[in-house]
């Protein structure tokens, strides 16, 4: 799918800004100034500020800077609700540390108090931005966090599929934060599964919360998922600097074969049960550190 929209020189600095990290120099484009290429959509800035997206997710991104793209489903990609929560989660691609499901309430007051801070979705950040920014947000958003530690995490998923486990994860902040906003907001949870599968995970739950809207990469849509995936990634990382503190080695994020390296040191050194304490041991990466320790 094409998507054509032309910005203003405003919205072409936010769009820099918002995709440096994807600026693709070896794409040659007549009369192209840049060329961005996000997850799911090739972005063209043309001198005459008329901007191409292309790709799957073109009109989701398109949507972002001109409101009056109309998304898949046709439905308005509606960046500026008066009021909203967005819910979102960090850690489930990472070997070592917790998973954290945080959900954030937003409106019109509370963006008006962070409209200086810098928020983009939390992957697009460094850690040192996070930690710069989330703070600041923790103060004045309301929100709810909950952490699932490596050893709860590692119970539950002998029982649960890691879907169910962060069904039940955002429930239950969601069913929290909607208690303290005393009126009805729309509620966001970027989609990480269909909407019955979310609901059949809840069969079990006491209490449910219903009205969700289910988005895709919501966290690049919705202010208040992205806010909810910084803080929830804050919470992240300071888990997982403490588990480094305690265990003397400073932990790699992600899955790669380094992670692996670096469990099979710790179990060297602490024995097997450490990966309970401080990974996700259904990965693939435990069989993978079984056979550097066989070797
Ligand atoms: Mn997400």
């Amino acid at each position: 799918m094409n998507v054509v929209i032309v910005a203003n020189d405003l919205t072409l600095e936010k769009i820099k800004k918002h995709y440096y990290n994807d600026l693709d120099l070896t794409i040659k484009v007549p009369h192209a100034k840049y060329v961005f290429l996000a997850n799911d959509c090739k972005i063209t800035v043309y001198n005459s500020n008329k901007i191409m997206f292309q790709g799957k997710e073109a009109s989701a991104h398109a949507a972002l800077w001109d409101s009056n793209v109309k998304t898949k489903d046709n439905s308005i990609v509606n960046l500026s609700f008066d009021e909203a929560i967005g819910s979102d989660e960090v850690g489930t691609g990472d070997y070592f540390g917790p998973v954290v499901v945080c959900c954030a309430y937003l409106n019109n007051e509370l963006k008006q108090k962070i409209s200086t801070l810098m928020i983009a979705d939390s992957k697009k950040l460094s850690d040192q931005q996070i930690c710069a920014v989330a703070p600041k947000l923790i103060e004045v958003i309301p929100h709810e966090v909950y952490l699932l530690d490596n050893a709860k995490y590692n119970v539950a998923q002998k029982k649960n599929n890691l879907n169910a486990i962060k069904a039940k994860m955002h429930n239950y902040v969601l069913v929290r934060l909607t208690k303290t906003i005393k009126h009805k907001v729309p509620v966001i949870v970027d989609k990480f599964c269909e909407e019955k599968n979310y609901f059949g995970y809840l069969d079990y739950s006491k209490e449910i919360y219903e009205d969700i809207t289910f988005e895709t990469k919501a966290e690049d849509k919705f202010l208040c998922v992205a806010i909810a995936s910084i803080i929830a990634r804050y919470h992240f990382l300071c888990a997982f600097d403490t588990l480094s503190y305690k265990y003397g080695v400073i932990l790699l994020k992600g899955a790669s074969a380094k992670v692996d390296q670096q469990a099979s040191e710790l179990v060297k050194q602490f024995g097997f049960d450490v990966l309970e304490q401080v990974a996700k041991v259904h990965f693939a990466n435990t069989n993978k550190v079984k056979a550097i320790l066989n070797k």
